[in-house]
C-alpha cells in the first residue's frame, strides 16, 4: 500500500439503499427514509480524523452532498480521486457500497479502500476478497481508527499488531486481535461528531448517541454482537455537548442509541439513565426527541416520567410479537401479556407508540398475524410489521442458513420489509401478503383519521398520514419495482 501523509485527500463515505442495491439507481425507501437522519460512524470518524491533524477530509453522503439521493459526476471524481476511501455499510446497502469500492480501484488501483460497519465485520472476508477493500475494522473502529492512520504514514506495509482489522497481504487475509470494546471513559474523549453545512441543512433528524450495547441478546439482533451486552452509558457532560453541537440541525433529536435506559429492571442503571434525562431536560438545548427503548421501561413510571420531560415522546419499541411462543423462539426477555400491558401504560402517559413487531416466526400462524394487525391498530400509533429477517452475523442467519431455509442472497432486500426466508406456516408469497395487508389496513385512510381523532400528538398523526397518502410515502414503499419484481419471485417459491 502507499504511504499517505497528513495532507492526503481522504474520502469518507456512506450509501442510502438503492432499488435492486444498484449504484446510483432510485432510491429504495422505508418509514424512516422521511427522517434524514445521517449515519453514526462516519462523522464520529471525520472528528477524530480532523483531531488528528488531516487536513483534507470530506464526507460524501449522497442524501445531502449528491442530487436527487444520487452521487453526482463531482462526487465520483472527489471519491475516485482519492487518497483513502473509508466507506461504512449495513446489509442493506452492502451491494452498491461493494459496486463502489470495486469501481473505485479500477480507477485508482493505488487508493487505500477501508470499510467498516456491522455488515463488513461480520462478512470481512466478502469484502476483502470480492469487494476488494483493503482493510475492514471489526467492531467499533474509535479507538484504532488514528492508529491505523498514522501507521499508513510511516509502514503501510507493517499492519500488525493494530487491534480490530482485517485485511489483505497477498493472497491472504490477516486476522488482527480482537480489540476491547471503548470503556465509558474513553466514549467520554471521542470527539463530538463533524457535520458539514450541507449535511445540517439537509438533517431533519439529529442524532444523538447516548448509549452503546444492549443487555439482552434477541436471537435476530446483531447489536450486541457489534457493540457487546455490556451496556455503556456516555459521560452526561458528553451528551449535554452534542445537545449544543446539533443545535439547530434538523428538527427533531434521534437518541441514535439502540437501547436508550438499558438495564431498566436494575436500580443502578435506572439511577444513570434519571440522570442522563433530568440534565437533558434542564438543557437549554433540549428539543423534540425519539427514542429506541425496551418495553420494560413503561413499569418504571419515574423513568417514563423522565423521558416526557426530557422532550421524548416519540418512542420506538420493538415488541415483536404478542404471540408467547414466538417471543421465546426470538429470545426477546419480556412476555406477550408485559407487552400488552406495558404498551397501554406508555399510551396512557402520552408517549407515541412506535411499534415494531416481527410476523413470520416458526410460532406464528395466519390467525395469529391477522390478531397481530388487530392490536396493532387498536393499541399502537404508528406500525412496522417486519418479515422475520436473517442479517449475517446474527444467530438467526447461522441458524436458517443450516436450516437452508434462506431464499435469497440479494442483501438489498435485508431491509425487514421484503420475505428473504422460507417461514413454517406460510409460503414466502403468503407472508409477504399478509404483512403488505396488515400495513394497508393499519394505514387506511380510515384507520388514520380513527387514530386521529384519538391521537394526543395530532400534528405527528397527520404528518404520518400526509407521507403515506399524499406524499407517495405507500407507493414508493409498498410498490416500487424492487418490491413488485420480489413479489413475483416470491409466487415462484413455494
Ligand atoms: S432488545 Fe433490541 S437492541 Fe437489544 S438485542 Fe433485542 S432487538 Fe437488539
Amino acid at each position: 500500500m502507499k504511504k499517505l501523509t497528513k495532507q492526503s485527500r481522504i474520502v469518507l463515505s456512506e450509501l442510502p439503499p438503492y432499488q435492486h442495491g444498484v449504484l446510483n439507481a432510485s432510491l429504495a425507501e422505508d418509514i424512516y427514509s422521511q427522517s434524514k437522519n445521517p449515519a453514526r460512524a462516519l462523522h464520529f470518524l471525520t472528528a477524530l480524523l480532523i483531531k488528528d491533524g488531516w487536513t483534507n477530509v470530506q464526507i460524501i453522503n449522497p442524501i445531502y452532498h449528491g442530487k436527487n439521493g444520487q452521487l453526482t459526476g463531482q462526487n465520483f471524481r472527489d471519491i475516485y480521486s482519492s487518497d483513502a476511501l473509508l466507506f461504512s455499510t449495513i446489509t442493506r446497502t452492502a451491494p452498491q457500497t461493494m459496486q463502489l469500492v470495486k469501481k473505485y480501484h479500477e480507477i485508482n488501483p493505488g487508493g487505500i479502500a477501508i470499510g467498516g460497519g456491522p455488515d463488513p465485520t461480520f462478512r470481512k472476508e466478502k469484502y476483502l476478497v470480492d469487494g476488494m477493500a483493503d482493510i475492514i475494522f471489526r467492531g467499533e473502529a474509535d479507538r484504532n481508527l488514528v492508529t491505523l492512520m498514522e501507521r499508513l504514514t510511516l509502514s503501510p506495509d507493517d499492519l500488525s499488531g493494530i487491534g480490530g482489522i482485517s485485511y489483505r497481504s497477498g493472497s491472504s487475509i490477516i486476522d488482527n486481535e480482537p480489540e476491547p470494546l471503548l470503556s465509558v471513559e474513553e466514549l467520554g474523549r471521542v470527539p463530538h461528531p463533524f457535520y458539514d453545512s450541507e449535511t445540517r441543512r439537509g438533517v431533519r433528524t439529529a442524532p444523538l448517541e447516548t448509549t452503546r450495547g444492549c443487555p439482552n441478546d434477541c436471537e435476530f439482533c446483531s447489536v450486541t454482537k457489534f457493540y457487546g451486552k455490556k451496556f455503556r452509558v456516555k459521560p452526561i457532560q458528553w451528551t449535554l455537548d452534542e445537545l449544543k453541537n446539533i443545535d439547530k440541525m434538523g428538527r427533531w433529536i434521534f437518541y441514535s442509541s439502540d437501547n436508550l435506559t438499558g438495564n431498566n429492571h436494575l436500580p443502578e442503571s435506572r439511577k444513570t439513565a434519571l440522570e442522563m434525562l433530568e440534565a437533558i431536560a434542564k438543557s437549554k438545548y433540549k428539543r423534540k426527541g425519539i427514542a429506541q427503548v425496551t418495553i420494560d421501561v413503561a413499569e418504571y413510571p419515574e423513568l417514563v416520567s423522565a423521558l416526557g420531560k426530557a422532550g421524548i415522546d416519540f418512542l420506538c419499541i420493538g415488541i415483536e410479537s404478542i404471540n408467547p411462543a414466538a417471543l421465546r423462539e426470538m429470545r426477546k426477555p419480556y412476555t406477550a401479556a408485559q407487552n400488552i400491558r406495558n404498551v397501554k401504560l406508555l399510551r396512557e402517559a402520552g408517549r407515541w407508540n412506535h411499534g415494531m413487531m416481527i410476523i413470520g416466526f416458526d410460532a406464528d400462524t395466519p390467525e395469529i398475524a391477522e390478531a397481530t394487525t388487530e392490536y396493532a391498530k387498536e393499541s399502537l400509533d404508528s406500525w412496522q410489521p417486519f418479515a422475520p429477517t436473517p442479517n449475517p452475523g446474527t444467530d438467526m442467519y447461522a441458524r436458517l442458513e443450516r436450516e437452508g431455509r434462506i431464499i435469497t442472497h440479494d442483501f438489498s432486500l435485508y431491509d425487514g420489509q421484503h420475505v428473504v426466508i422460507r417461514p413454517k406456516n406460510f409460503t414466502p408469497y403468503a407472508l409477504q401478503k399478509t404483512i403488505f395487508d396488515g400495513m394497508e389496513d393499519f394505514y387506511s385512510k380510515k384507520e388514520i383519521a380513527r387514530r386521529f381523532v384519538k391521537s394526543k400528538h395530532k400534528l405527528n398523526a397527520l404528518g404520518i398520514g400526509a407521507y403515506i397518502h399524499l406524499f407517495g410515502g405507500k407507493r414508493r414503499m409498498l410498490y416500487n419495482p424492487q418490491t413488485r419484481a420480489h413479489l413475483e419471485f416470491l409466487r415462484s417459491v413455494s
